[in-house]
């Protein structure tokens, strides 16, 4: 089985740019249709206050170079090019889902986040949550459940809505439905020999987020992981492959999907796991649906995430473990974005857990958005695998 034949499998189910543009389409009438919009950019925005308040959420953070050029006014040359690509849309406006969001939602989560948000709230109306640093503190706790009341404020002054415990309640519940759904998505890397890339799983998720009706967007991910694994079923299950799993983390990583993510899997190896914002992390906690008052059952689960911005962050670890050994994997690829200071002094640690506690190889790769390196990192990853 080689690499394309491999990837021919699942490419006919979606299309990341196809599905992208016709979600312009669909948001243009929705919008039309009076509905607002809230444009996030971080795991850590409590999804369920937008759909309680009867908006549409929809991802901002950017993954290409083109517009980093329309940044360069205003941003550092040294910053992270996710930040860079974001605020080069949102400042030219050359974003449509940027264009269509009645308002932006983000967070205290890294320093270049935080100051871009400061900025951006010179065109647009922002409104930044205060996230706390450090989630084991119950002062943390706290201080987010108060910041998740400020949001539902917002959100109620700025769009004449009112925010029941109801309507929270049914948005957990959907939520946690969609969460289920989207882990055993995921959970095809668990197969082995894996039923589809690595490259394709992640642009397929990716997919699904340019979906803007939850029903619909929830039969498709059943549907289509139903169909994959009904494939995996009568054409891969009892095929040997040989290739070494690869678990990704690290930064997201929708920028570098095809310089760093089609170079692994085109040196022969399987990206079967992501533990990153771009992958399982986020839907292996569910809400609790047994607490009382929906606001602090929210606040608890986004609180618990294990991104890098948190100090100390035990939770991380914890995840690498489990998904190292549920997903037999083989190495560990960190992928980090340039400047992102909180990825790139936390890897030391990464790289001892996974060396040392684990006993398998780990490489460290940081990266920008341009294809300078393509060359480089080829070699890197070539020589990596053959250690394997
Ligand atoms: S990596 Fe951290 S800061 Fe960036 S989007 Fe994910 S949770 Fe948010
Ligand atoms: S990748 Fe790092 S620097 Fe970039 S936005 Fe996310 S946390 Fe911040």
């Amino acid at each position: 089985m080689t690499y394309k034949e491999k990837i021919k499998l699942p490419s006919k189910f979606e299309n990341f740019t196809e599905n992208k543009k016709m979600g312009f389409l669909k948001m243009k009438q929705l919008k039309e249709s009076g509905k607002k919009v809230a444009g996030v950019f971080c795991t850590y925005t409590p999804l369920e206050l937008v759909y309680a308040a009867d908006m549409i959420p929809v991802s901002l953070c950017a993954t290409t170079e083109d517009s980093i050029k329309y940044s360069e006014a205003d941003l550092p040359k040294n910053l992270c090019p996710l930040i860079r690509s974001s605020y080069g849309f949102a400042v030219s406006d050359t974003c449509p889902y940027f264009y269509f969001s009645d308002i932006i939602i983000g967070e205290t989560t890294c320093d270049g986040k935080k100051k871009m948000y400061e900025l951006m709230s010179d065109f647009k109306n922002v409104h930044i949550m205060q996230l706390p640093q450090n989630n084991t503190d119950p002062l943390s706790l706290k201080l987010w459940i108060n910041e998740i009341y400020k949001l539902k404020r917002v959100l109620e002054e700025n769009f004449d809505v009112e925010i029941t415990d109801e309507k929270l309640k049914k948005a957990i519940k959907d939520g946690n439905e969609e969460r289920k759904n989207l882990r055993k998505f995921f959970e095809l890397g668990k197969l082995n020999p894996s039923p589809l890339s690595g490259v394709t799983m992640s642009s397929t998720q990716d997919s699904f987020g340019f979906n803007f009706n939850r029903k619909e967007k929830n039969e498709m991910i059943v549907k289509k992981t139903q169909e994959i694994y009904e494939i995996w079923k009568k054409e891969f299950k009892n095929k040997k492959d040989k290739r070494p799993r690869i678990l990704i983390t690290g930064c997201p990583v929708g920028g570098v999907r095809e310089k760093i993510l089609t170079t692994i899997e085109k040196a022969g190896a399987d990206i079967v796991a992501y533990e990153n914002c771009s992958g399982v992390r986020e839907k292996l906690t569910l809400i609790d649906e047994n607490i009382e008052n929906p606001i602090e059952a929210i606040a608890k689960k986004y609180l618990n995430i294990s991104c890098s911005v948190m100090s100390p962050n035990k939770k991380r670890f914890e995840d690498l473990d489990m998904l190292i050994d549920e997903y037999q994997i083989d190495a560990v690829i960190e992928i980090v974005l340039q400047a992102c200071h909180t990825f790139a002094i936390e890897s030391t640690k990464v790289k001892k857990f996974v060396t040392e506690k684990k006993h398998k190889p780990y490489i460290y790769i940081e990266s920008d958005y341009s294809m300078n390196d393509i060359g480089q990192i080829s070699t890197r990853i070539e020589a990596f695998l053959e250690m394997i």
